[in-house]
């Protein structure tokens, strides 16, 4: 599904970040990564989302059999590849429900499908929100209006079942992350899994990991990923750091 071949990528105009990532994903695959901070784990979620704040200058993103690099951040969404928002904006007036039912339409069109008859939408709003313990009421908010982080995650996580991509990409660098938003987006995952689909997990929390299994864990230090392993490592990450792996 994903072949990340020997990329390297930097800010524009700036600093080289990613100095030749390889990395597969086949369907059905869970991969964790890991690593320390500054490490490039953000850079490399946005460079395959395509966010314009990056240049790549060497190597190949294939998806689903085709080179993406060229593709703006629409183009690789319509073609399957969601990236959760780090620090997603606010909209007044736009709720919830009208938010996502616009951005799966547009999916839809953008890949030659009708829009999604309301009868169906509202079902299928009814059956993820609930799947996410998500309230009435809360559709019907100001998206991002006010909400707190874990309202925040729950959004991501029903955006992303909603959106249903083959690759969720989801990068859980908020350090405000707790108990409760761990839950939220690993029952998500969870949910949302399944044999046609993956997930990039990009996480610094080794606990995430006790709620969903990975298959393979990376290790990205300074642009490149230096150890692949199953579960097991993360276990050891946390016991040992990342300094017994960084010389
Ligand atoms: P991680 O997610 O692993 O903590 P990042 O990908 O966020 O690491 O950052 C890697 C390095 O690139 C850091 O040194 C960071 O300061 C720098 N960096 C990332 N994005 C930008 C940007 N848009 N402008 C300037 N520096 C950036
Ligand atoms: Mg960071
Ligand atoms: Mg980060």
């Amino acid at each position: 599904m994903l072949n990340i071949k020997n990329l390297h990528a930097r800010i524009e105009d700036g600093a080289q970040i990613l100095k030749g990532i390889n990395l597969e994903i086949k369907p059905g695959e869970v991969h964790a990564i890991m690593g320390p901070n500054g490490a490039g784990k953000s850079t490399l979620s946005s460079v395959i989302a395509g966010k314009e704040d990056y240049e790549v200058t060497e190597g190949e993103i294939i998806f689903d059999g085709e080179n993406i690099i060229e593709d703006a951040p629409e183009e690789r969404a319509h073609k399957g590849v969601f990236l959760s928002f780090q620090y997603p904006v606010e909209i007044p007036g736009v709720s919830v429900t009208n938010f996502i039912k616009a951005a799966l339409n547009e999916n839809r069109k953008a890949n030659g499908l009708d829009e999604m008859p309301a009868k169906e939408m509202l079902a299928m709003i009814r059956e993820k929100s609930e799947q996410l313990g998500i309230k009435k009421d809360f559709l019907s908010r100001s998206l991002n209006e006010g909400f707190s982080g874990g309202e925040k995650k729950r959004n991501e996580i029903f955006q992303m079942m909603m959106l249903n991509p083959k690759l969720a990409i989801l990068d859980e660098t908020d350090s405000g992350l707790d108990i409760d938003a761990l839950r939220i987006v690993a029952d998500g995952v969870n949910a949302f899994k399944n044999e046609g689909n993956a997930v990039l997990l990009i996480t610094h929390y080794q606990r995430l990991l006790n709620y969903i299994q990975p298959d393979y864990v990376h290790v990205l230090a300074n642009g490149k990923i230096i150890k692949t392993g199953d579960k097991s490592l993360a276990l050891e990450l946390e016991e040992k750091g990342y300094d017994w792996l960084l010389n």
